[in-house]
């Protein structure tokens, strides 16, 4: 039987009694009823009350090569039919992975040569986690595990994910984190700059605190700084230019290693296969996943730089980690098919010369002037609206981020589909967007902004 055989109330029914959503509260949940998506094309989403909504989000930072692909449809199918599973345990492999393994050391930066593959972006991070910290022990030096981390940096679900990232409320209910994890200011100059810093010194300042943190433990005990090279799920936070090779200065300094988190930046999010690209970051391992396979396979990557793998291999000695998925003969199959649409059809590229900073421009243009509006920020196709009270004074609006989930949903009654995480609205749509989807983006913005400014004044 299809879902088509139920009407909406009923599918609206079944998941209230049966489905326990991701990061939801359950009660308000059960109250209001879930927002069903039925299909998808381009870059559009359309509801089961058949509204054509405009993804803002690409998903969840994941669709970049939008909806309705039928190339990836045809590559999982090939490779099911083909070989629809078999693991990579036990000395064995199956030829997908290798081959994405290979194509993803052609496009990583430099030095940056091997793969371990999983299906989430925190089981990514897991797998770093655990993999910097054998590699201290490999090395002879085990006290070395400390990892550095920022508040408000988001590094999955996970314990491990949990312990890395940097989010009190999801602190709070863990109940006890992994050992070791430290966690300091992040390169937030809206919000933590102070009088008269410039973005620059500012920049400067949020890196020394990572210093601080080495010195503070003895760069001895510590292991790695792990960092979002833009904090997405934290709000689209940009850091200023000076943040990250400061922050790789400090890293070479203390022989402490330096793991960059792009689960959302990578594969053309900001202009360049990856971010460290973009900001010159010379990293020792990239935890990566989403738009690998544009989401239509759950797949992740964490690619892994010749210092590590080079000890891995030669110390020898089993590594005892690994998933059932790692590796997963479908998902690579997705990721490659994925991989050559980014490359066929110049996605990469067209961010960075042409729809990037078209998209910075009309932030700064269109939304930036508007009453409720304190800062617009983009890198690439990832962009931030923040939301406040009184523009001069910064103040925000009481409630802790309500005033942002007003200006959401009337932008998804207006057909477009965004994010709102505290008092910050986020964007991240997929790369096929143009100047056009990008001009009726704005429209929608605005009016979503007029509508909330009448229900918040
Ligand atoms: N790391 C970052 C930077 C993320 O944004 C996310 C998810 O949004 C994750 C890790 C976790 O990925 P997943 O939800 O696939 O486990």
């Amino acid at each position: 039987m299809t879902y088509q055989n139920y009407s909406l109330k009923q599918l609206q029914q079944i998941d209230a009694s049966h489905h326990l959503h991701p990061f939801t509260d359950h009660r308000e949940l059960r109250e209001a009823g879930s927002r069903i998506i039925t299909r998808a094309e381009g870059p559009y989403i359309y509801d089961s009350e058949g509204h054509e909504i405009l993804d803002g989000m690409a998903g969840l930072w994941c669709v970049n090569v939008g909806y309705g692909r039928d190339e990836l449809a045809e590559a999982a199918y090939k490779q099911m039919k083909e070989l629809p599973y078999y693991n990579s345990f036990f000395k064995c492999s199956t030829p997908t992975p290798v081959l994405l393994a290979k194509r993803l050391a052609e496009l990583a930066p430099k030095g940056v040569n091997q793969v371990f593959f999983g299906s989430s972006g925190s089981e990514a991070n897991d797998t770093a986690l655990r993999l910097v910290r054998h590699y201290w022990a490999l090395e002879g030096k085990p006290e070395k595990n400390r990892i550095i981390s920022r508040k408000n940096a988001y590094h999955g679900s996970t314990v491990a994910g949990t312990s890395l990232g940097g989010m009190e409320p999801m602190h709070k209910q863990l109940g006890g984190a992994v050992p070791n994890i430290v966690h300091v200011m992040m390169p937030y100059s809206y919000e933590l700059a102070l009088p008269g810093e410039s973005d620059h010194e500012f920049g400067l300042r949020a890196a020394k605190a990572i210093e601080d943190a080495i010195l503070e433990a003895g760069p001895e005990n510590v292991a790695a700084f792990i960092g979002e090279p833009i904090m997405g799920a934290g709000g689209v936070k940009i850091p200023p230019m000076s943040y990250w090779p400061e922050v790789q200065r400090i890293c070479r300094k203390y022989d402490v290693l330096l793991m960059l988190d792009e689960v959302i930046t990578g594969y053309g999010r900001t202009g360049e296969w990856f971010a460290a690209q973009s900001f010159g970051i010379e990293p020792d391992t990239i935890t990566t996943a989403k738009a690998l396979t544009s989401g239509y396979q759950p797949l992740s990557a964490l690619l892994v730089g010749d210092r590590i793998a080079s000890t891995l291999i030669e110390k020898g000695g089993e590594f005892y980690h690994g998933y059932t998925y790692s590796g997963h003969p479908v998902a690579c199959a997705v990721a490659l098919a994925n991989l050559d649409i980014i490359e066929r059809e110049g996605l990469v590229e067209r961010v960075k010369t042409d729809t990037g900073p078209y998209f910075a421009q009309a932030l700064r243009e269109r939304i930036a002037d508007h009453r409720l509006v304190g800062e617009v920020r983009s890198f690439g196709l990832m962009g931030a609206i923040e939301i406040v009270k009184d523009k001069a004074t910064r103040e925000r609006f009481e409630g802790d981020g309500r005033a942002a989930v007003v200006v959401r949903d009337h932008a998804i009654a207006n057909g477009l589909m965004l994010r709102a995480t505290g008092d910050t609205m986020i964007l991240s749509p997929p790369l096929i967007w143009t100047r056009d989807t990008i001009d009726l983006a704005c429209e929608r913005i605005v009016k979503a902004l007029d509508l909330a400014e009448k229900d918040l004044f």
